[in-house]
């Protein structure tokens, strides 16, 4: 009789844990407790229109790479699903013109060099810092533990290869780093790529992957992503429990047996189990804080080190066809906003006008990733009223509005649907700590270390999440998956 496996959450680390250990045999059951798969990689439909929740660039979709192999086996990407890259990656119209920050590393060059002569050494930094991370290909394969030697070699090589970023940027985040250029065009299209919380080093990886043709955007977006990985999973025998929440991890004589299901009390027995939820939810509720983790422990002692990144998501659904609008653009509103501790000043916002799939004909889904860090305040506010909680989601959706109306008149009597998101919201759906959607992301100060996947002292508990990889993200999420399921098969086979 095979074996059985037992995984945590059906975000994408845990679909393709599932999927991996179902390749290798074993029974799989997934129990999430939302009512949908996919964790943070998502999207909702409001008033007629889908707001895609997550996938802004997906790592992966260039064929040939790593990560797109994961992404084939898992049913994400097959030949079929059509890929968008876009060749704007940001656009801001500064003083009446337009200008764009390009997928074309030669593009961007040029047109940086003719917006601001001044920056001429910076920008051919820039672009130097980029190139590093341009052929980057995620090693995939096993474990690194289990890498034999010969194969890590070419593999350093290739990354000593492509060279180092310049130094000084190893400790800086985007914004220091992009406050180094004296052009505010420059320094507007930089800004819409990634938070500018994060390290500068996130800055240059995504504009490496993004002009080397990976980060594109598949067809249809998160949701549709998700649910092709569950099909997948289910076609493969997979038992698949959506709104069963996990309550414990049932531990005897110092090995994971199985799990209690919250809804009804019920006990599931497993050879094996995969947590792939937050750290938090691991450690604190589901090892009942019983199980101290030194990885997980450090990093949540030194936020200012190991980034959470979380925020509000902010969706207009505006009744026009877009089609002719670009991708992502850089708004400052006339005034910031405060929200309780933080000051919001500018953002950059994502039109959903490139996939037919979404746009359709006079429907468009506009949408805002703001980065705060105040789901204390958001919960204050919900404790003292449903109103108070709305009433100051819809304050933030009308500055958002009023910021992309001021670049955008036209489109002011065409909005018909606002949708925000909090950080209590992504905690609600996915039970992040402080609903973060990325962890750990590692400053220059610290080691990008992973986390060994296994808990000291219980076995047969094996640890997936992008909180176990950094800086997470998808594609990182989906290797701890597959790297899970392969240290079964390999503990499977050694008791064999
Ligand atoms: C707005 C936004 C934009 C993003 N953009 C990108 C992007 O462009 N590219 C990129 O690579 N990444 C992006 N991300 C990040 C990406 O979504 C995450 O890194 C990834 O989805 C994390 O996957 P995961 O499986 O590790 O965790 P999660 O997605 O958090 O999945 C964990 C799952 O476990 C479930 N769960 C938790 N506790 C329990 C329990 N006790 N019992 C049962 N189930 C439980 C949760 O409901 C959830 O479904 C974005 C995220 C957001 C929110």
């Amino acid at each position: 009789m095979s074996k059985k496996v037992v995984v945590i959450g059906a975000g994408v680390s845990g679909l393709v844990a599932g999927i991996y250990s179902r390749l290798a045999g074993f029974d799989v059951d997934i129990f999430e407790s939302h009512s949908i798969v996919g964790g943070n990689c998502t999207g909702w439909f409001r008033k007629g229109y889908y707001i895609d929740g997550c996938i802004q660039w997906l790592t992966g979709t260039k064929k040939g790479t790593g990560v797109h192999e994961i992404w084939q086996t898992c049913g994400a990407l097959s030949g079929d699903t059509q890929i968008y890259n876009a060749e704007e990656i940001a656009t801001t119209i500064y003083e009446g013109r337009t200008y764009h920050l390009y997928s074309d590393l030669r593009k961007t060059e040029q047109a940086f060099l003719a917006v601001s002569p001044d920056d001429k050494a910076e920008i051919r930094k820039l672009i130097k810092n980029i190139r590093c991370f341009q052929n980057l290909n995620a090693p995939i394969e096993k474990p690194f533990e289990d890498m034999n030697k010969w194969k890590l070699i070419p593999l350093l090589w290739k990354i000593l290869r492509s060279g180092k970023p310049e130094k000084k940027t190893e400790y800086m985040t985007i914004a220091e780093y992009i406050s180094e250029f004296k052009s505010p065009v420059i320094r507007q299209l930089l800004a819409c790529v990634f938070p500018t919380v994060m390290p500068a080093y996130t800055l240059f990886y995504c504009l490496g992957i993004r002009s080397s043709g990976d980060g594109g955007w598949p067809a249809g977006g998160s949701l549709a992503f998700m649910e092709r990985m569950q099909d997948r999973f289910e076609e493969l025998g997979g038992n698949m429990h959506t709104n069963t929440t996990v309550d414990k991890i049932i531990i005897k004589e110092n090995a994971a047996v199985g799990i209690g299901i919250k809804e009804d009390d019920r006990e599931v027995l497993a050879d094996y189990i995969i947590s792939a939820v937050d750290a938090d939810m691991l450690l604190s509720k589901l090892l009942e804080g019983k199980y101290p983790d030194e990885y997980f422990e450090e990093r949540f002692a030194a936020p200012q080190d190991y980034l959470l990144l979380t925020g509000s998501y902010v969706s207009l659904g505006i009744a026009a066809d877009l089609a002719k609008y670009p991708h992502n653009v850089y708004v400052r509103p006339e005034k910031p906003f405060r929200l309780n501790k933080t000051e919001l000043k500018d953002f950059n916002v994502k039109i959903y006008n490139f996939d037919p799939e979404l746009a359709k004909g006079e429907k468009t889904v506009m949408a805002v990733l703001l980065t705060e860090d105040e789901i204390d305040y958001w919960k204050a506010l919900k404790e003292k009223s449903d109103h108070a909680y709305k009433a100051e989601k819809e304050r933030l959706a009308n500055w958002v509005t009023g910021g992309i109306v001021k670049v955008f008149p036209e489109i002011e009597a065409k909005i018909e649907m606002s949708n925000v998101a909090t950080p209590l919201t992504f905690h609600r759906y996915c039970h992040s700590y402080r609903g973060t959607y990325m962890s750990f992301i590692p400053s220059g100060y610290v080691k990008k270390q992973v986390h060994k996947g296994v808990k000291d002292g219980i076995k047969n508990l094996y640890i997936a999440g992008q909180c176990t990889f950094p800086a997470g993200g998808l594609p990182l999420a989906a290797i701890a998956g597959k790297f899970a399921a392969q240290r079964i098969a390999k503990a499977e086979k050694k008791k064999g």
